[in-house]
């Protein structure tokens, strides 16, 4: 097995089969390709919720690439990763701002971590405009892949 772990994580990872803390992703064949790897490729979740492009670039690294970002390394990240990472993240969030009892300790929390984190995802949201042109066609806001696509 070969594992993939963020760079200077502020947490230890278990680099011994795939029962880490972080919940590591395993992949078994290219993403792209379908070819089968050699060895599984163990893909380590980073505890400081880093950027996910480190995280892909890391991941072509280990794999023998030296390139710099572009967009190819981009187009063929772990998108769905991605996605259900933050996703993820949202929900334990939302969970556990929902089930505190408001104690000063906790209302501390509020404003030390939790406060900070939701300013982050308002930045992050801001950051990625959505065309509104767009979003009448479908293009983004099309989640399903079940597809309705059938037909044309
Ligand atoms: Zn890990």
């Amino acid at each position: 097995m070969i594992h993939v772990l963020p760079v200077g994580d502020i947490r230890e990872h278990e680099t011994e089969g795939t029962m880490c803390w972080c919940g590591p992703h395993v992949e078994w064949n290219d993403p792209e390709t379908g070819e089968a790897y050699a060895e599984a490729l163990v893909i380590h979740h980073a505890a400081d919720h880093r950027e996910a492009v480190e995280e892909a670039e890391q991941i072509l690294r280990e794999r023998g690439t030296t390139k710099k970002t572009d967009i190819e390394t981009l187009r063929n990240a772990d998108w769905d990763k991605v996605e259900r990472d933050v996703v993820t993240r949202i929900r334990v969030l939302k969970d556990t701002c929902q089930h505190l009892a408001p104690t000063d300790l906790n209302d501390e929390l509020a404003e030390e971590m939790f406060l900070p984190m939701l300013r982050l995802l308002g930045e992050f949201c801001t950051r990625i405009r959505i065309d509104e042109s767009l979003d009448e066609q479908g293009d983004v806001s099309r989640g399903d892949a079940d597809g309705a696509e059938g037909g044309a």
